[in-house]
């Protein structure tokens, strides 16, 4: 745990938010300004600065990330109708919080601006 990061207070329950699903690995917890109906925040438990850091040693994590998107997705019901997943990583990209995340927005039509 980073004690200055804020996903890591709310992974030790030390800042609030709804957690939606939590395993050893993965917590899901909703954005807290959301840029879209369902706007989901897929988080490492491990502090994990960004996907600049990850390694062959975390293949399978990331693969959990997505199947987790997956499941919060048929969860809030917006498998069928279309989402998409993002991960910003550094400052060109607008990356705010330094721990890996990946966002899962729907819920509506979702304008095209991938860059
Ligand atoms: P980014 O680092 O740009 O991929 O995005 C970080 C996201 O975290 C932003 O969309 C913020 O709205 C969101 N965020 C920041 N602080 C919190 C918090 N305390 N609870 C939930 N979401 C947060
Ligand atoms: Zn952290």
């Amino acid at each position: 745990m980073k004690r200055d990061c804020i996903f890591c207070q709310i992974i030790a329950g030390e800042a609030p938010a709804d957690i939606l699903y939590r395993d050893e690995e993965i917590i899901v917890f909703p954005d807290i300004q959301p840029q879209a109906p369902k706007h989901l925040l897929i988080v490492t438990v491990a502090h994990i600065t960004s996907v600049a850091e990850i390694g062959a040693g975390d293949l399978q994590l990331i693969g959990r990330l997505i199947l987790v998107a997956k499941q919060m997705a048929e969860r809030e019901e917006i498998a069928q109708s279309g989402y998409r997943l993002t991960i910003n990583s550094g400052l060109e990209a607008g990356q705010v919080v330094p721990h890996l995340h990946l966002h899962l927005l729907g819920g509506r039509r979702l304008s095209y601006q991938m860059g």
